[in-house]
């Protein structure tokens, strides 16, 4: 046990107000790893609070945009310098492989140095209206942003929400998941240690009743939501009653459309890393494989590589690390006891593992299914562990339906030689990503990302992020003689 993880307010660790904690199990073995102060209203309101303050401080809203930009390149590489440290207690907390721990303290490190680079590019425009009129427009930090964060992804969620946030001179207040809080308060720590002002980013960590707290709290004034589409509704519903816009990146249920002429080595191994990386508690995973007639050996490969892949505690840096708790465990593993009612055939995986070691934590084998339609509902919901579901096709045409004939919209992915079909399938797909012949789950900071239909709205990543932080202000100027 690491002793009491306390809150981050206003550039001090404090206690919860009620005094109350949770506790934080690492997921490879069952046990205790830290005892986390639990934020609750009176403490979401302390943190609006000192983000208020911080919003127009002298020290923050009056840094030249030039600066911002090199403080948070210094955060950038505080996050490098203290990375091993970092991944390793991602990889304790959330159970990921170190390896994958590692690659997200670089995501991490990547979103500030990306924002950055555009803190003193956030130009207006001059509209032309003839003599005698001046009309300019000016991006504006929107002000204090509520941002909502899952257990999945936590350093990689608090950069991506706070870097382009930070970049428009915005304030946060930040909820990590209760499950994966140790990181994003690391970061908060490295952020003040890298000369961010008190205040401007804020650490609360708490259970849904503090998420509620914030996402409806009057005094923020834009929310970033990422987790699940029931607790999205709630938190979009919240901001709304206060006028308040927010972004809402929800789950997944991505097709990935394999063609009989792609190749299938470098396919198996995309999509093993997207569905059986993190445990395959991905959002963007392609967890619905659409595998064209005739294209069965690489259904056949990918079986022998989930079969080959090794199961151990993240740090033992294996292949496939337990889920983050047991319930999430036990969610996954009705779903196998779902699909098997549902007739599925499991060619790999579709238990827990055998080996006596890793009886205590939560882990699931990886898993392919086949023999259902895209009808089964392990095929229709989001399962959120290393399960892959095999549904076959005939054509592009077939392909394209089945892709569609989801709730979801977040990414999408086509494995083929043949141009003209690939450029079909990426018009024709209604998802927020897609990739042909390629994959960046996980990473891809440059690139807009966010969902089409249940998987939410607003985008987040890329240059597109920074349109949730800031807002036009159009100034009309007239002077001289005018006609
Ligand atoms: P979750 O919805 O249960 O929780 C997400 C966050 O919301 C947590 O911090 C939680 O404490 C908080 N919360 C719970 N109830 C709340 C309420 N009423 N009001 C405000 N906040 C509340 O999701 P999870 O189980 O932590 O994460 C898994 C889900 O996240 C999956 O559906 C996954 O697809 C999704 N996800 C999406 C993305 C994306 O970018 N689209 C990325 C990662 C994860």
């Amino acid at each position: 046990m690491s002793g009491t993880t306390e809150l981050l307010i206003d550039g001090k660790r404090v206690p919860a107000a009620d005094g109350r904690t949770f506790t934080v199990v690492d997921p490879a073995h069952g046990t205790p790893i830290a005892e986390v102060s639990l934020a609750g209203a009176a403490d979401v309101d302390q943190a609006v609070a000192a983000a208020r303050a911080a919003f127009t401080a002298p020290e923050w809203a009056r840094m030249r945009a030039a600066d911002r930009g090199r403080l948070l390149h210094r955060i950038a590489e505080g996050i490098r310098r203290e990375g091993e440290k970092l991944a390793r207690l991602e990889s304790l907390d959330v159970g990921k492989p170190l390896r994958q721990a590692r690659a997200d303290v670089e995501a991490a490190a990547r979103y500030f140095e990306f924002y950055a680079g555009i803190a003193d590019k956030l130009g207006g425009s001059t509209i032309p209206l003839g003599p005698g009129l001046l009309d300019y427009t000016v991006r504006e930090p929107i002000g204090v942003s509520g941002q909502i964060i899952p257990f999945n992804y936590p350093m990689q969620n608090t950069a991506r929400g706070s870097a382009p946030a930070l970049a428009a001179g915005c304030t946060v207040v930040l909820k990590p998941s209760p499950e994966a809080p140790l990181t994003p308060l690391e970061i908060g720590r490295i952020a003040l240690d890298c000369g961010l002002p008190p205040g401007v980013l804020n650490v609360v960590p708490g259970d849904g009743g503090t998420g509620a707290a914030l996402a409806g709290h009057p005094g923020i004034d834009q929310v970033t939501f990422t987790g699940s589409v029931a607790t999205g509704i709630k938190v979009a519903q919240a901001a709304a009653v206060n006028v308040v816009p927010s972004v809402v990146e929800l789950g997944g249920k991505s097709p990935v459309v394999v063609f009989a002429d792609a190749d299938f080595d470098l396919a198996v191994a995309a999509v093993a890393g997207s569905a059986f990386g993190n445990a395959g508690q991905t959002c963007s995973a392609g967890t619905r494989l659409l595998v064209q007639r005739g294209a069965e050996e690489f259904v056949d490969k990918l079986v022998a590589h989930a079969a080959s892949l090794r199961i151990g505690p993240g740090a033992a840096d294996l292949d496939v690390g337990p889920l983050v708790s047991a319930r999430q465990r036990d969610r996954v593993a009705g779903y196998l006891d779902l699909a098997r009612e549902e007739g599925a055939t499991v060619r790999a995986g579709g238990r827990k593992p055998a080996d006596p070691d890793l009886a205590d934590g939560y882990y699931i084998e990886p898993t392919v299914l086949t023999g259902l339609t895209n009808q089964a509902r392990v095929a229709r919901e989001e399962i959120f562990g290393p399960v892959v579901t095999v549904i076959e096709f005939d054509d592009a045409e077939e392909a394209l339906a089945i892709a569609n004939d989801s709730p979801y919209g977040l990414a999408s992915y086509v494995w083929t030689r043949d141009i003209d079909r690939a450029l079909r399938m990426a018009s024709g797909i209604r998802a927020g990503q897609v990739y042909v012949n390629a994959t960046g789950v996980g990473t891809g900071v440059e690139l807009p990302f966010g969902g089409y239909k249940h998987s939410g709205w607003g985008r987040e990543k890329g240059l597109e992020a920074l349109a949730s932080y800031t807002q036009t202000k159009n100034v009309c100027i007239g002077f001289g003689n005018r006609p």
